[in-house]
C-alpha cells in the first residue's frame, strides 16, 4: 500500500482536515506555509494522467471547498493550488494529490 493510502486507512497519522465518500485532506507534513493541505482521492491513482474526470472534479470541489472554509476561519484569500504530476515536475508521493498552499 502507498503511503497516501495508509493515510487514508488510517495506519499512518495524519492530521485531517476534511473528509468525504471519495475524498481526504490531511496537513502537509513540510508546510510550505501555514495551513499548507494535500487534498486526494481515497481510491488509488497515481496523478492527473492517470485519474478518470469525475475523480478529479471530486477532488477540485472539496478543494474550493476547503478554501472558502479557510477563508471563514482564518481570512485566508490568496492560495496557490497546485498539482505536481511526475518526477521531472516534482513529484514525490505517487498517489494523486492537490496542494492547497495559503498565501499571506
Ligand atoms: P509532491 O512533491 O509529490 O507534490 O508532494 C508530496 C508532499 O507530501 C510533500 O509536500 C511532502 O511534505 C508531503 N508528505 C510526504 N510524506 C508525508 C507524510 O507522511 N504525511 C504528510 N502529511 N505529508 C507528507
Ligand atoms: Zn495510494
Amino acid at each position: 500500500m502507498c503511503l497516501f493510502c495508509k493515510i487514508v486507512s488510517g495506519e499512518i497519522p495524519s492530521t485531517k482536515v476534511y473528509e468525504d465518500e471519495h475524498v481526504a485532506a490531511f496537513l502537509d507534513i513540510k508546510p510550505k506555509s501555514e495551513h499548507h493541505t494535500l487534498v486526494i482521492p481515497k481510491a488509488h491513482y497515481v496523478n492527473i494522467l492517470d485519474m478518470p474526470a469525475d475523480e478529479l472534479s471530486r477532488v477540485m470541489a472539496a478543494v474550493k471547498h476547503i478554501a472558502e472554509e479557510y477563508r471563514g476561519k482564518y481570512g485566508l484569500e490568496n492560495f496557490n493550488i497546485v498539482h505536481n504530476a511526475g518526477a521531472k515536475a516534482g513529484q514525490e508521493v505517487y498517489h494523486f494529490h492537490t496542494h492547497i498552499i495559503p498565501r499571506r
